[in-house]
């Protein structure tokens, strides 16, 4: 068995309005219930880590506040600085209860990657859409009765000390790209994250989170790399469909910070598979309206001959 006070950071999860299922994550029934049962899951993958004792506060770099693998040691390691003290008689101070709330915070977003096997970046939104409901729930605080001290106490996240402070200013800033629908973007933000982008996850997502238009150029221009290197499938529409998205050149500048295969997108705009004819003339004359410099300048970067998209 993992600390007592562990058992509490699942616990207070449990009973918060997002370990019931109750906040709201936007989308469909079906959507709503798939993160339902994945909280329901994560739960119960929890208490069995805590019941073999595979959970662990550890000295991590100051930037990770937790990670996650089937291991020797702990699978989930959580950064001590988020460790309350476990003395029953300085238990429930405010900084205690902040770092507790902290730490099972960190717990969840760690057990969610233990039950989920997706894509490594859609299973880092989805770990940070949850993270993100539960953290409304733990600003607001959250009573429980704890097995350290056998009474009841609250649990809120405060800002109390540079740790606890630079962890909710993070998710401050997450949040505010959450709520534009651009928390794919955030986490692509973060180069560790680029090489595990693939084109069929591309392909799956690029009309959810408000589609193209709501991705930022570097977002874009990583797409566009991870459709131009799928050797299995020419997407030459969707290739066009993101170029012609881009709409200044400030943009396209930002799009290529990550640019590696320009062969690719050169046969995505004139290859066998370039788009059909209709789908060319759409885009053409959209661009013409938009930016007529832009797209001149992204097929010149391209390297696609001025009579192919004669502008
Ligand atoms: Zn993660």
């Amino acid at each position: 068995m993992s600390s007592s006070f562990i058992y509490d950071a699942i616990n207070i999860f449990k009973y918060s309005p997002t370990g019931q299922g109750s906040r709201r994550v936007g989308g469909d029934t079906a959507y709503q219930q798939r993160y339902a049962r994945l909280i329901h899951l994560t739960i119960e993958k929890l208490w069995m880590l805590w019941r073999q004792n595979e959970i662990g506060a550890d000295t991590l770099g100051r930037n990770l506040y937790g990670d996650a693998a089937i291991r020797d040691g702990f699978d989930i390691r959580i950064n001590r600085s988020f460790q309350p003290d476990k003395e029953p008689a300085t238990y429930g101070t405010a900084r205690n209860q902040a770092k507790l709330a902290a730490f099972s915070l960190i717990l969840v977003h760690e057990g969610i990657h233990l039950v989920h096997d997706l894509n490594v970046v859609e299973e880092e939104v989805i770990c940070r859409t949850v993270e993100l409901l539960y953290y409304q729930d733990l600003i607001q605080g959250q009573d429980y009765t704890s097995r350290v001290t056998g009474e009841r106490g609250t649990a809120r996240l405060m800002a109390i000390g540079s740790d606890l402070g630079a962890l909710i200013s993070d998710l401050n800033g997450m949040r505010r790209w959450y709520d534009r629908a651009q928390l794919i973007d955030w986490i692509l933000s973060i180069p560790i994250y680029h090489h595990w982008l693939t084109a069929q996850f591309v392909r799956r997502s690029i009309r959810w989170w408000g589609g193209i238009g709501n991705r930022t150029p570097l977002t874009r221009g990583l797409y566009l790399n991870a459709l131009a290197e799928d050797q299995q499938r020419a997407d030459a529409a969707l290739m066009v469909e993101i170029l012609g998205s881009i709409n200044s050149q400030a943009e396209w500048r930002a799009a290529r910070v990550r640019q590696t295969d320009h062969a690719r997108l050169r046969q995505a705009l004139i290859g066998p598979n370039s788009p059909s004819a209709p789908i060319a003339v759409e885009l053409e004359s959209a661009l013409r309206r938009s930016n007529n410099s832009v797209f001149a300048q992204i097929i010149r970067d391209i390297g696609v001959p001025a009579d192919r998209y004669p502008l």
